[in-house]
C-alpha cells in the first residue's frame, strides 16, 4: 500500500484539487491513504482568529468570515449547489462558532488546536467528496479516532502503541473497499480532545500512518520538484537531490528545512520505508527519495533559513559565572515553556540563545527568566543553516548581513543574522 501527502499548497484552489484527482488516478490500482494538509494558508488564517478571539478582538468575525468565503468559493467551482459537500463544511465550520460563542479558556494552547484543526476537518471533507465525483471510490475518516496523543496541545506527543493498535485494526480493511482520506496535522487525547502535532505536521502524520501499516513507501506532494538545495524563493539556480540518505534528511530538516517536516524520517528510517518528494504538476518525474542507503551529492551547499527567532542573552542578576545550575534552571524553563532551542553559546557571564518565537510561549518564558537573569533579547532574526559549505561561497552568503552570533563545525555552519 502506499500512503500520499497533499501539502497545502497543493489543495490551494480548485484547480489543484482537480490535479490532485488525477494525480490519485493514476496510481488507483495500489492501496492508498491520502493524508491532507488545510487548503493554502488557512491554518495561518485560522492561527489568527484564534489569536483575535482571546484578545477579545472583533476582528475575528471577519477573519472567520474571509475563510469560510475561501472555502465556499473553492466548493461552488467543483460542486453543483445541491451538493451534500455544503452541509458538510457548513456543519464543520459550525464548532468554530461554538468555540467563539463561548469565554475563552484560559490555556491558549488548547483552544488553539481546537480551533485550527477545522483546517484538516473541512480540507479532507471536500477532497473525499470530489474524489468520489471524480470517480474515485474514497471514504473519509477521523484521524483523531486513530492517532492517539497525549494532551501536549500544538506539539501533541504520539501514543505510539495505542495509535498504531488502532490503526492495524481498522485501517486495512478499509482499504480493501477504497482510497481512505484523512487529516494530516491532528491527534486526539484520551478524552476526546483535538491536539496538533506541530505546525507542517502533516508528513508525520503519513510517516505515523506508514510505520504502522509497513507502507512501500510515502510520497509527499509538492509545488517544487522535489529536495531542492535551497529555498528557491530566496536562492536562484538551485539543485534538487535526486537521493538523499535518512540521516542526511534528519540533519537537514533539524536545522529547519521546511520542505518536511522533522519528526517524519525517524519512524520511516526504522520501518526502511521511502520517503519521495514529488511535484504534483508532474507526477511522473522522479523528485527526491530519501531511503537507507540514498547517495547524498553535495554539488552546492545546503542552506536553510529559518525565520521568525529570537535571540536571548541572560547574565545572572548577582553577576555570578554562568554555571551548570544555571543552565540546569534556564533549560528547565525552556523545556517548560515548550521553547524550542535552534543555536547557543555560553561565555564565562553571559549565555545566549536562538529560539523559534512564539509570542504566548515567549511572554511565558520571559516572566520565568526575569526571575534569575538579566534579559536581553532580539526579534525579527533568520537563522541561517549552510551544510556542506566552502569558505569561498561563505564570504558571498555573509556580504550585506549583520551577523548577531555564529557557530562553525566541520560539515555545517549556523549564523543568526538580522
Ligand atoms: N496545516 C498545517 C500547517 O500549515 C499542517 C500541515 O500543513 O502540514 O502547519
Amino acid at each position: 500500500m502506499l500512503v500520499f501527502k497533499f501539502g497545502g499548497a497543493s489543495v490551494k484552489d480548485a484547480d489543484n484539487i482537480i490535479n490532485l484527482a488525477s494525480v490519485v488516478k493514476l496510481y488507483q490500482e495500489n492501496e492508498l491513504l491520502i493524508v491532507v494538509s488545510a487548503m493554502g494558508k488557512t491554518t495561518n488564517a485560522l492561527e489568527k482568529l484564534t489569536k483575535a478571539y482571546v484578545d477579545g478582538d472583533d476582528e475575528m468575525h471577519t477573519i472567520f468570515d474571509e475563510i469560510k468565503k475561501y472555502h465556499y468559493d473553492i466548493i461552488e467551482q467543483l460542486f453543483d449547489k445541491q451538493d451534500n459537500i455544503f452541509n458538510d463544511v457548513a456543519n464543520t465550520f459550525v464548532e468554530i462558532d461554538w468555540i467563539i460563542e463561548e469565554e475563552p479558556h484560559d490555556d491558549y494552547d488548547f483552544i488553539y488546536d481546537q480551533i485550527v484543526s477545522i483546517g484538516e476537518l473541512v480540507s479532507t471533507r471536500i477532497v473525499n467528496a470530489y474524489l468520489n465525483k471524480a470517480g474515485l471510490k474514497s471514504q473519509w475518516i477521523d484521524v483523531r479516532g486513530y492517532i492517539h496523543t497525549d494532551n501536549t496541545y500544538r506539539e501533541g506527543v504520539v501514543q505510539w502503541s495505542k495509535t498504531k493498535e488502532s490503526i492495524k485494526a481498522a485501517i486495512p480493511v478499509l482499504l480493501q473497499k477504497g482510497i481512505v482520506v484523512t487529516q494530516g496535522f491532528l491527534g486526539g487525547t484520551s478524552e476526546n480532545f483535538t491536539t496538533t502535532l506541530g505546525r507542517e505536521g502533516s508528513d508525520y502524520t503519513a510517516s505515523i500512518f506508514a510505520s504502522c501499516l509497513g507502507a512501500e513507501s510515502v510520497t509527499t506532494w509538492k509545488d517544487v520538484p522535489g529536495v531542492l538545495n535551497a529555498d528557491p524563493k530566496f536562492f536562484k539556480d538551485t539543485i534538487k537531490f535526486d537521493e538523499l540518505s535518512y540521516s542526511e534528511a534528519i540533519e537537514m530538516t533539524y536545522y529547519g528545512a521546511t520542505v518536511i517536516h522533522p519528526k517524519t524520517i525517524k519512524p520511516l528510517q526504522n520501518a526502511k520505508i521511502p520517503l519521495l518528494v514529488k511535484p504534483f504538476t508532474n507526477p511522473t518525474e522522479p523528485g527526491t527519495v530519501i531511503k537507507e542507503n540514498g547517495r547524498n551529492q553535495f554539488l552546492k551547499p545546503v542552506i536553510i533559513l529559518k525565520h521568525n527567532q529570537v535571540l536571548v542573552s541572560l547574565s545572572a542578576k548577582d553577576y555570578s559565572f554562568i554555571s551548570e545550575n544555571h543552565l540546569s534552571d534556564i533549560f528547565g524553563m525552556f523545556a517548560g515553556t515548550q521553547a524550542k532551542v535552534n543555536m547557543m553559546q555560553t561565555s564565562a557571564l553571559s549565555f545566549s540563545v536562538c529560539i523559534d518565537f512564539y509570542e504566548v510561549r515567549f511572554k511565558k518564558l520571559l516572566k520565568a527568566l526575569t526571575q534569575d537573569f538579566n534579559v536581553k533579547y532580539n526579534e525579527g532574526l533568520t537563522l541561517i543553516t549552510v551544510r556542506h559549505y566552502s569558505t569561498d561561497w561563505l564570504n558571498d552568503l555573509k556580504a550585506g548581513k549583520t551577523i548577531l552570533m555564529e557557530q562553525l563545525s566541520r560539515n555545517t555552519i549556523q549564523m543568526v543574522v538580522r
